[in-house]
């Protein structure tokens, strides 16, 4: 039985995964809207509740939920372009999702990239000022006005000296919500001439059934298994693991795209000034809480060579192209004082170290995500395919170069680091390093930051109300549906979605 005395099969709504989106979606739809009555919701989500665990609320030890019982640690296949290595994928499956373990950055990016979203959806409700009425909430509290470039505050999402989790955020009162359960398929049933979603079948075969509508919320890396193995998808990908096809939707789990970044750790000269996490001297109670660093620097690559390197990959380039269309923000750069990193061998937060990060932040790669097998325990097979493209492999190496002109050729960063530390099998970068050299360095050590999104894509898999093309009573509401990437962190664009959709729902 449900909060509000609804039986188990009686949902209006039933939203598949409680993640950022999946939360402030089931928050909104439950509470009392303005000419629309309450609906029962029922949120199902993989994982526990978390947000009291004693580690999730402060961000440095957060960081070490990456690969705990948290987080379903999923590795890329043998990456092509670096050097055959699996990339590390956090997907969190405790409820409010990525929000349990993010870095809590909060940026809006680009208003120009709203506008390939618009392009795309064919409606203007996705352009950044059509979701700003939905920047209102209480989660909303971002500077950045729609033009990054340049060096900007880091706000993050935290309230005092404690992070902010989906699910802590936005009220769950009222609402059932069934933990530690996979949902493994949405029922597609033929009524007369339609497909109608009718209910969500759970690994443990269970099925619960739904008056309105089934919104997927379970995040661009397990939205699209979730499809799939609800017989919606390309035929040939089905036909592989003896899925029969019941809606044709060929770009599911095909558009995948991801922000890559390359961490240095630089030694301080004066670790005794207290620069770094660790030093007896930092004591700051407001980094607790948040990222420990202050800025983000957002830069536009130059036109001279990012336009031939786009040419090389588009087989030539017109001069409207979106990436050559004013001053974009192709990469961010940012400092934290911590040097710490999960995925590869780095020096304690001890004080002694900060560490720089480089984003390309529009990658033109594009990446898939394949089932592995019909069973919804299985992990999806993910081709990040990253610096597949001339144009991320160009983005990096300016922005990596400029890493190394900063902290090794000005006298600021001569002042502040004695220079990087480094693994042995990596060979030291400088600001006279040629492409190959860099390029190397972006092979041996490139990383996800965590951003996977555009998997089941506005104007591809969703119609502008995120309703899958094809099916009745079927909606996608989380980072999958992004059509084109974005400048930016992905939480704040995912609340206002989220915000959004909620108006899209009877
Ligand atoms: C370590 C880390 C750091 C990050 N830092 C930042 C940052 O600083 N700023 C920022 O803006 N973004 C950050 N992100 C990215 C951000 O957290 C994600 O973009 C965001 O969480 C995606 O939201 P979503 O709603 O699409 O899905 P998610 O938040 O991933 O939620 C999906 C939910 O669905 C559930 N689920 C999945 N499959 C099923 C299933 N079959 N059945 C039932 N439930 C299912 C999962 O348990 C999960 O709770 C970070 C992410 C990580 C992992």
């Amino acid at each position: 039985m449900s909060p509000d005395g609804t039986s188990s099969n009686s949902y209006d709504y039933i939203i598949v995964g409680t993640g950022i989106a999946g939360s402030a979606l089931a928050s909104r739809l439950s509470q009392r809207r303005p000419r629309r009555p309450r609906r029962p919701v029922l949120l199902i989500n993989a994982g526990e509740e978390s947000k009291d665990k004693p580690l999730v609320p402060q961000l440095l030890v957060a960081l070490m939920l990456r690969g705990s019982e948290l987080d379903w640690e999923y590795e890329s296949t043998p990456q092509k372009h670096l050097g055959g290595r699996k990339v590390y994928e956090a997907a969190v499956k405790a409820l409010g999702g990525g929000s349990v373990i993010d870095y809590g950055l909060w940026t809006r990016g680009d208003r120009e990239d709203y506008e390939t979203w618009v392009k795309k959806s064919g409606d203007s409700k996705w352009s950044y000022d059509g979701l700003l009425p939905y920047s209102e909430p209480q989660v909303w509290a971002s500077a950045s006005g729609g033009t990054p470039l340049g060096v900007g505050d880091a706000i993050k999402c935290r309230s005092k000296v404690e992070r902010i989790i989906a699910t802590n955020a936005y009220s769950m009162k009222g609402i059932s919500i069934q933990t530690n359960t996979l949902v493994s398929r949405v029922v597609i049933e033929q009524q007369d001439d339609k497909k109608v979603a009718t209910g969500v079948e759970l690994a443990n075969g269970k099925i619960n059934n739904v008056q309105r509508e089934v919104v997927v919320s379970a995040g661009a890396l397990q939205t699209p298994p979730v499809l799939l193995l609800s017989c919606i998808g390309p035929r040939g990908d089905l036909a592989r693991h003896g899925i029969p096809q019941k809606v044709e939707s060929s770009k599911i789990a095909q558009s995948l795209f991801n922000h890559m970044n390359v961490k240095q750790f630089w030694k301080l000269r004066n670790p005794e000034i207290g620069a770094g996490v660790g030093s007896e001297k930092w004591d700051d109670l407001e980094y607790k809480g948040a990222n420990p660093q202050d800025f983000i620097v957002c830069q536009s690559i130059s036109k001279t060579g990012l336009e031939p390197a786009l040419a090389a990959d588009e087989d030539g380039v017109r001069d409207d192209h979106p990436f050559l269309n004013g001053l974009r923000c192709h990469v961010e750069t940012f400092i934290q004082y911590p040097a710490v990193n999960k995925e590869s061998p780095a020096p304690r937060p001890d004080g002694t170290h900060i560490q720089s990060v480089v984003l390309t932040v529009l990658p033109t790669s594009r990446a898939s995500v394949r089932l592995k097998s019909w069973s919804p325990e299985d992990i999806p097979l993910i081709d990040s395919n990253s610096y597949a493209t001339e144009a991320d492999s160009h983005n990096m190496r300016k922005n990596l170069t400029k890493v190394q002109q900063v902290f090794l050729d000005t006298a600021a960063g001569q002042q502040m680091i004695v220079g990087e530390t480094m693994t042995k099998e990596l060979m030291a970068l400088s600001s006279t390093s040629t492409d190959d050299e860099v390029d190397r360095r972006v092979q041996q050590t490139a990383q996800s930051i965590f951003h996977p999104a555009g998997t089941a894509a506005l104007g591809y898999v969703v119609h502008a109300d995120l309703k899958i093309i094809g099916v009745k009573g079927l909606r996608v509401c989380d980072a999958s549906i992004f059509p084109a990437p974005v400048a930016a962190h992905p939480m704040a664009a995912l609340y206002a979605i989220a915000e959004q959709t909620v108006e899209l729902i009877d």
